[in-house]
């Protein structure tokens, strides 16, 4: 894959690293097994740790696996000095061998591994650091690796040998997190990829992980309104001249300071570990107070809004070191907090974080024209705070189960995040989902790369496929490959919402990704494991043919090539229904059932779709194309929802109630229809009235979201709409894209009409040439 080229230097290291690992056997300084024979002997200290006594036994257990071997675990006064041994830990058996090998000089979670005579020593920065310099050692030099909480590869080595060691690292943030389903579900998994977020739950013994007390929005939760309102309105925000309970805090006010870090201490005092409290602006777009002592306070240290809530913050920080000299403040910089302040500094124990939820996903971060505005925010607060945490996004939150080509940026941004005073990272990927796009590589590739941002994304990807997908590893880098180059091509903004992927993704792009597909489940067709991990990948690519089926054909033939697509629809939409359930998948969304999406398919594939349009029965099928109700998305759901109505094409249809005049009725269009603009539109609907008094009933149009301009828009007279059967309204012949969709919206007239319905929206292609 053409990931972004490494510095020279960084080349070089990786490449003494593997030689190190393959070296021959002459060369090497120590062997630790010969013909599946060991002396060496695992040394703990005197008075382990829970993770020390972990780290011995995972050292154990692999060295066992991968040589044959197993070395006994002792402690250090049941071990002579002389005896060849891998000692675990600081101990008074390091400090004998090893002198100058020295954990308390680490930063947070950093490892030593050093080889001293015939001895190797892998400790670390308590609680985690010494199962991490294993870990390290485990991947490293014995070639272990964990894949999925499933699937581990041990290398066969009876005889294994290690060179010269003399490591000392700490990875540059000290807080991980890569938000995906297998490391959150397994705890131990996520320890073995050195995962230490709020979310991964890892155990004392794994040596547990960082959390964030309230973790987010939590001024209200620390003191709320209920509770403090009425004895304390001047704790809240002044707004146009009244104290408002649900907005924000009047951060000037010294008691209110008082009564939080009061509550916040006690959150501490229960939780003593966690490492970090969240004291952040509650979810409002803004609501700063508007007194004339906060905003004396924010003339002062600028910001626009940022310059009260950092005094304000470093005041409770303050309070807090006192008592917890390591417990971190972490506080929002977002929406009306974003610009950096001046004149103040964050304290050394406050941790602001950011989040890059405007970004486009597709190009670099750190020098991209798209992120300017997020980028220079960042270096902002970067000039003047120590501590900086990202939460940083890294999956299409619309759909997980569809390819999102991000993957070439996300090394560059880490390093980005690194090289600008990030030290926490949450990388929101999948969480919920079993079948998204490739989440298994990407938990393991983010893990990766949080560790050690200077490693090389492109090898670890092609290790990764190699590794896992066996004999398909080929085909699929190839396809990895192609809907990254497709997207760059199409110089996409890649949000994290993207509704489908016809905006970067062309007709011909997804029949090359299909094939790639048929080839790599061909290639392991004799393996069911592989096969069943191949064919789970496959689904975001089953999903770009579910979304897009009609326009796709419609481009297929067309274009006169020939169509890779599944021949049925429906079939197609049963099959990914079924291996859905095979895969043990709830979820298509961060919190969104995926019987929410099944029934979506359901009504779109596998229910009858009724008769034609009258227009379009004597048409060919690529001249037109249908959208029924299931195709509709609702602004909301009380603004109208899908019932069942006899007289629809299909049984059922869009109602409206008369209460609203919202364009609630929303058809989204697919950039694959752009290659045959332009395209007659039309909308089949009808209301019932209570009251017949003329007058327009509803409202219809044509919007194009990329341009924020309307393309037409017309009013339906009562008249033309009354009544059980279904009319035909013209919208005119325009030329789409993707941006663009068909709404629908009824006037509200409750007491003369009783709603409006929308069975179905066609669109007829214009032949060719046609005046
Ligand atoms: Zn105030």
């Amino acid at each position: 894959m053409s990931f972004p080229r490494f510095p020279g230097l960084l080349i070089l290291i990786l490449t003494v690293a593997l030689i190190a690992v393959n070296a021959p056997v002459s060369r090497a300084d120590i062997t630790i097994a010969a013909d599946a024979r060991t002396n060496y002997v695992i040394t703990l200290p005197s008075e382990p740790t829970a993770p020390q006594q972990t780290a011995a036994k995972e050292l154990q257990k692999y060295l066992a696996q991968a040589t044959g071997a197993e070395l006994p675990i002792r402690s250090e006064t049941q071990v002579s000095k002389n005896a060849p041994q891998i000692v675990v830990g600081a101990s008074d058996r390091m400090g004998e061998l090893a002198p100058d090998a020295d954990v308390s000089s680490l930063q947070p979670d950093g490892i030593i591994m050093k080889t001293v005579g015939k001895n190797l020593i892998l400790a670390g920065d308590p609680p985690r650091g010494t199962l991490y310099a294993v870990f390290t050692f485990l991947e490293e030099h014995v070639g272990v690796r964990w894949w999925t909480s499933e699937a581990t590869f041990v290398p066969e080595k009876p005889t294994l040998s290690v060179g010269s060691l003399d490591v000392k690292y700490a990875p540059p943030f000290i807080q991980r997190s890569a938000f995906y389903r297998e490391p959150i579900h397994n705890p131990i998994f996520a320890a073995h990829l050195k995962l230490n977020g709020h979310h991964q739950n890892v155990p004392a013994e794994y040596g547990g992980h960082r959390r964030i007390l309230g973790f987010v929005h939590t001024f209200n939760r620390l003191l709320p309104p209920d509770k403090y309102y009425d004895e304390h309105p001047e704790w809240y925000s002044l707004i146009d001249g009244k104290r408002v309970r649900n907005e924000q805090l009047c951060l000037s006010n010294d008691a209110m300071r008082e009564e939080l870090t009061k509550k916040a201490l006690a959150q501490i005092r229960q939780n003593p570990n966690a490492g970090m409290i969240s004291i952040s602006q509650n979810d409002r777009p803004c609501g700063a107070c508007q007194c004339e002592e906060c905003k004396a306070i924010r003339e002062k240290y600028g910001g626009e809004y940022s310059g009260d809530l950092i005094w304000f913050i470093n005041k409770v920080a303050e309070d807090i070191k006192k008592e917890f000299p390591h417990t971190m403040v972490e506080t929002l910089a977002y929406h009306y907090t974003r610009t950096p302040p001046e004149n103040i500094t964050p304290r050394d124990n406050v941790v602001v974080r950011l989040c890059s939820i405007e970004c486009s996903f597709l190009q670099p971060l750190g020098t991209s024209e798209e992120n300017k505005s997020f980028r220079e925010d960042i270096e902002g607060w970067s000039d003047i705070a120590p501590n900086l945490f990202v939460w940083n996004y890294v999956t299409n939150f619309h759909n997980y189960i569809l390819p999102h080509p991000n993957m070439r940026v996300l090394a560059p941004n880490i390093r980005f995040f690194a090289d600008n005073s990030v030290v926490a990272l949450f990388e929101q990927g999948d969480s919920y989902t079993t079948v998204g796009d490739f989440v298994r590589l990407r938990a393991w590739l983010l893990s990766h790369l949080m560790w050690d941002p200077s490693q090389d994304a492109e090898a670890l990807v092609r290790e990764y496929v190699n590794g896992y997908y066996g004999d398909a590893a080929p085909y699929l880098l190839e396809y990895l490959e192609l809907i990254h180059d497709a997207a760059e091509e199409s110089d996409v903004y890649l949000r994290c919402y993207m509704p489908d992927t016809s905006s970067w993704l062309p007709p011909e792009d997804v029949h090359r990704a299909t094939r790639l597909f048929t080839k790599a489940l061909n290639a392991v067709k004799d393996d069911p494991e592989l096969h069943r991990r191949v064919r789970r990948a496959k689904m975001p690519l089953d999903n770009v043919w579910l979304k897009r089926y009609k326009s796709l054909e419609i481009a297929s033939k067309q274009s006169g090539r020939e169509f890779p697509g599944p021949k049925d629809p429906a079939e197609a939409a049963k099959e990914f229904i079924r291996l859905s359930e095979e895969f043990n998948n709830k979820y298509y969304g961060e919190g969104r059932p995926f019987q929410d999406y099944e029934r979506r398919l359901r009504e779109k594939y596998i229910r009858s779709a009724g008769p034609p349009p009258e227009k379009c029965k004597d048409l060919p099928e690529d001249r037109w194309v249908e959208f029924q109700d299931a195709f509709f998305g609702m602004a909301r759901s009380r603004w109208g929802r899908t019932v069942d109505d006899p007289r629809a094409s299909d049984g059922k249809a869009a109602r409206m109630p008369a209460t609203h005049h919202e364009w609630a009725v929303q058809c989204h269009l697919s950039d694959d229809l752009t290659l045959n603009n332009p395209w007659h539109c039309y909308v089949v609907a009808r209301c019932d009235v209570k009251k017949n008094a003329g007058g327009d009933v509803m409202t219809m149009g044509i919007y194009d979201l990329r341009n924020s301009k309307g393309i037409t828009s017309r009013s339906v007279k009562m008249e033309a709409a009354k009544g059980p059967e279904y009319k035909v309204f013209d919208l005119g012949t325009h030329d789409i894209h993707g941006g663009c969709y068909v709404w629908v919206a009824p006037r509200k007239r409750p007491d003369e009409v009783e709603g409006v319905y929308v069975d179905r929206i066609f669109l007829i292609r214009e032949e060719k040439g046609q005046e």
